[in-house]
């Protein structure tokens, strides 16, 4: 166990692990007044906590990435993986089995909007964003408009980390580097639909072939919520040049906002949907790309192919997704996300209303983000150099509280965000919210000593 450990230690130390263990090691370099290492290694998960080698109980506010809907280490959802995977081991995806025709026919009858009536899997939320862009652009290009290749995105805002998802977002920090990553998706800022607008005439609007967005900017800016009318506008200006709207449910699906779909906040009519995340609530790597029949019908007319990636719809991991699924309406949980988002909303407005350093609490259900400032009065940023968000997270995982990070960027909210499981208890949305105030103002203290 020690040279597993040790192993895993030095992994992170190299940066030759995930992208979160570099960034975690990269805040813990930066900041050696937080005592101990940032990443954790876990042994076991439970309910709504994470289980160290240490033994420590990490309170899991942040669902992971906002992924665990209905919590950690559900028997049932084991039980039912076993048996699907006696069941069937693999399969071609685009063959059916019992088990995709089973979340086909969930996914679409239960959750997403009637006008979409396809649906294809993949094994996660970067990989639907990277295909819902390759069938936006071959729906036009069946169809005979092979100038329609460009799809444009959003500042801030993020996708994925395939080179087109990553090209597609607006997440500064991620693309650092990495220019030029595709030509031809340009960005227009998050809560403007004129600018949208300006940017398809810019591009030129024959060769424009989609438009992507979230229903609310997660990661990469706190739960950003845009204005009344934005969306109505943002279809129409889509529906005026021929431009597909695809709308990203990677963190917004399934239950996170408080509804079933984040679309239902705004009756979002979208050609395209893509899901991840809280599809399998973490216990399958799984996302989804779902369309209407308009933009399918010419490429199955064409005679073309959508192609598939090897694990696509796994036969285990669309029987997970359907158990998650089916829990999350037995135990009426999207209900649920939607009061305890409220009893956590109360509770952040009473603790951090007046709070010097934060600047609005925002969301809805329960994926809620605190943007940190300077000085709320005067809405003047903390500088970026003092990671002042990475700082807070740091804090709340000192006392025990696992918090997401999400900032983008120099243009960008220094945010947090919380997005436990659907099951969070009243006591610990009360340590979720003590411990945030608590790593804040740790987090402002060593960044402004004395
Ligand atoms: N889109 C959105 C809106 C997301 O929040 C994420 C993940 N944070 C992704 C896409 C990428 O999903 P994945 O990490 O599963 O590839």
């Amino acid at each position: 166990v020690t040279s597993g450990t040790q192993r895993i230690s030095t992994a992170y130390r190299d940066g030759t692990s995930t992208a979160l263990a570099r960034w975690a090691m990269a805040s813990n370099d930066r900041y050696p007044i937080i005592p101990g290492p940032v990443a954790l290694h876990v042994v076991r998960t439970e309910g709504r906590h994470l289980v160290t080698a240490d033994g420590r109980r990490i309170l899991d506010a942040g669902g992971g990435a906002l992924v665990t809907n209905i919590g950690h280490g559900r028997a049932e959802v084991a039980e039912v993986a076993a048996r699907a995977m006696q069941q069937v081991t693999y399969v071609l995806p685009p063959w059916p089995t019992d088990a995709r025709v089973e979340l086909v026919h969930r996914v679409l009858d239960e959750w997403m909007p009637p006008s979409i009536t396809r649906a294809g899997f993949t094994s996660g939320g970067s990989e639907s964003v990277d295909t819902a862009i390759r069938l936006a652009r071959q729906h036009h290009l069946s169809a005979g408009r092979r100038d329609r290749w460009k799809v444009i995105g959003r500042r801030p805002s993020y996708h994925g980390v395939t080179v087109a998802s990553l090209a597609v977002g607006g997440h500064d920090d991620r693309r650092a580097g990495f220019e030029p990553l595709f030509p031809g998706f340009p960005h227009v800022p998050w809560d403007d639909a004129d600018a949208l607008d300006a940017a398809i005439r810019e591009a030129g609007v024959d060769t424009v072939a989609a438009f992507i967005a979230e229903p609310i900017v997660g990661s990469s800016a706190g739960a950003l919520v845009a204005d009344e009318g934005y969306w109505r506008r943002v279809e129409e200006i889509c529906r005026e040049h021929g431009v597909l709207l695809i709308v990203d449910e990677v963190m917004t699906g399934f239950g996170r906002t408080g509804r079933r779909m984040g679309l239902e906040h705004w009756d979002i009519e979208p050609d395209i949907v893509v899901g991840g995340k809280g599809l399998s609530g973490g216990y399958a790597p799984i996302g989804g790309v779902y369309a209407t029949d308009a933009v399918v019908d010419p490429i199955a007319a064409a005679g073309d192919s959508l192609m598939f990636f090897t694990y696509g719809a796994q036969d285990v991991a669309c029987a997970v997704a359907s158990a998650v699924l089916r829990i999350l309406d037995e135990e009426d949980l999207v209900a649920r996300a939607a009061t305890q988002g409220e009893a956590l909303r109360r509770r952040l407005d009473d603790a951090l209303g007046d709070h010097p350093h934060v600047a609005e609490v925002r969301g809805r259900g329960l994926m809620l983000g605190v943007d940190l400032v300077a000085d709320r009065d005067g809405d003047v940023r903390f500088p970026r150099e003092a990671g002042v968000f990475r700082r807070v997270v740091a804090e709340s995982l000192a006392r025990d509280v696992w918090i997401y990070p999400s900032s983008s960027g120099p243009d960008a909210p220094d945010a947090v965000m919380f997005g436990p499981a659907f099951t969070v208890t009243d006591e610990e949305l009360d340590t979720m919210v003590e411990v945030l105030v608590a790593s804040i103002d740790a987090a402002v203290a060593a960044f402004r000593p004395g």
